[in-house]
């Protein structure tokens, strides 16, 4: 063998042993950093953490004396920082793998440190803080917000009333229980035996009777962050996972993964009806007006009626309540309405999205040959399939609502089958001054008018019903969260016998 094929040689094995050999070092690290217990940082943050290795550079790592030795340890500070905490104000609670736990100020924890040590796991070093807050085989850490603003919030509302917020942080401090749920079955059959095995994991349910009083044969829904709306079973079990609320089936299938609220005590409607309701008459030759009076909540209807300022709407039936899909605003429930669809089906879920994944009623007038028409204001929304009447502010009054009754009286006698009439003056109103203010009373007076003049002329059913409710704010009001004034609304379907003369 000559000198060059011996060089190649050991060059060869030389390079196959740092090979070989930097793997084995490398699944030996590995090995023993996957033996470190998982540190979790959950609750009311935006990204839920998991903590592998101490000697994370965004966590501050340092060496630190510990009981006559060293030992790596992260700033507490860093770690939470990291997490992002969902609010500015907050508690800290270290749950130990034993069930033992401190709760600390958040704005205290300059001086805490985690310690990754031989005999207790992750351990909490407080270093101003009494022995008590320094907790061995840390499991998890989790930030609990205080006074969190109702908007983020999960929230417990029944028609009429806001009954309960909470955070998945306040959560962990109150109403949690451990129970074992499946997540999958397998087998393995060798030789004339099956071996079972049923995979199982501890979940931290929560016991909606400690959050709220729900009585006997009371109905529960709930309502996920995409729209979903689901009747509350028996059996469902409501878990935390991380910084979510989760809704399950008891045998583990998912049935709302990001659950946004629970409606109490349900009205006996959806905003979803409207189709239903239109679809029906239309079947039956019956031609439907739909009159949408945007921003008119229950509550706000009610207060009108006691004013005597809807003396058309309260003369006409009761009005059934009627609950609006999540988030109750305009696009979602104008999609919602016209398609008889959640949010989660339609795809529409704000302003960014106009045309739903399903059809609207005006498609099926369409295709059964009927003569449809929507009068809306300057701007649709939300695509229909056919063309609406687009309302400009021609007289100048600073309002299309008046240009909107103008161009559906003209319209009224004209044969329509299908008529959807859009006024916007009372969430413009309710925006400005407040859901109750003069102002936005003296619109629903003027609306309710216009609706007395719609009637009048009309020949065939109609659905009047509006998209959102409307809450006060510091500076007027608003719409578009989890709360019982934006949720419910009133919901009249009226036959033609009945109208107002
Ligand atoms: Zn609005």
């Amino acid at each position: 063998m000559s000198g060059r094929w011996i060089r190649i040689f050991v060059l060869t094995a030389v390079i196959g042993i740092l090979v070989v050999g930097g793997w084995w070092f490398y699944m030996m690290a590995e090995a023993e950093s996957t033996a470190v217990m998982p540190l979790h940082v959950t609750g009311d943050v935006e990204e839920v953490l998991t903590i592998r290795d101490p000697g994370d550079d965004r966590f501050d790592p340092e060496q630190i004396a510990l009981r006559d030795a060293t030992a790596h340890a992260v700033s507490l500070e860093a770690v939470i920082a990291a997490a992002s905490p969902a609010a500015a104000d907050y508690d800290v609670l270290l749950v130990g793998a034993d069930g033992r736990s401190a709760l600390l100020d958040g704005a205290d924890l300059a001086s805490g440190r985690i310690a990754l040590t031989g005999d207790y796991g992750w351990e909490a070093r407080m270093e101003d803080h009494p022995p008590a807050s320094n907790i061995k085989n840390l499991d998890r850490i989790v930030v609990i917000s205080r006074g969190a603003p109702p908007g983020e919030t999960i929230s417990i509302v029944a028609p009429g009333k806001n009954l309960a917020h909470f955070t998945p942080g306040q959560l962990y401090e109150s109403g949690l229980q451990q129970r074992w749920m499946e997540v999958g079955r397998s087998s393995v059959s060798k030789e004339d035996r099956t071996f079972e095995t049923v995979a199982l994991k501890r979940r931290k349910a929560v016991d909606l009777e400690k959050l709220v009083d729900v009585g006997p044969g009371e109905q529960v829904w709930a309502v996920g962050e995409l729209g979903e709306v689901k009747a509350v079973n028996g059996n469902d079990v409501l878990y935390l996972d991380g910084n979510t609320l989760v809704l399950s089936c008891a045998d583990g299938n998912v049935r709302i993964d990001r659950l946004r609220g629970l409606i109490i005590d349900p009205p006996g409607r959806m905003i979803t009806d409207v189709r239903d309701d239109a679809e029906r008459l239309l079947r039956q030759d019956e031609p439907v007006l739909l009159v949408l009076i945007d921003g008119l909540g229950w509550h706000q209807f009610e207060y009108a009626t006691e004013e005597g300022l809807s003396p058309v709407l309260s003369s006409l039936p009761r009005p059934d309540c009627a609950m609006v899909a999540y988030p109750p605003v305009t696009p979602v429930n104008v999609a919602a309405s016209l398609t008889g669809e959640t949010p989660d089906v339609t795809g529409i879920h704000d302003r960014r999205v106009r045309r739903a994944n399903v059809p609207t009623i005006f498609s099926f007038a369409r295709d059964a040959g009927m003569k449809a028409t929507a009068i809306v204001g300057p701007m649709q929304g939300v695509e229909l399939e056919i063309d609406p009447v687009l309302c400009t502010d021609a007289a100048g009054t600073g309002s299309t609502d008046d240009d909107i009754l103008r161009a559906a009286l003209e319209r009224v006698g004209e044969g329509y089958d299908l008529m959807l009439v859009h006024f916007k003056d009372v969430d413009r109103a309710g925006h400005e001054h407040g859901d109750t203010a003069p102002e936005t009373l003296r619109q629903i007076a003027r609306i309710d008018g216009y609706v007395g003049q719609l009637l009048r002329e009309w020949e065939g059913h109609v659905v009047i019903f509006s998209d959102h409710g409307m809450h006060e704010t510091v500076d007027g009001g608003d719409h578009g969260m989890f709360l019982a004034e934006d949720l419910f609304v009133p919901y009249w379907k009226i036959d033609w016998r009945d109208r107002v003369e």
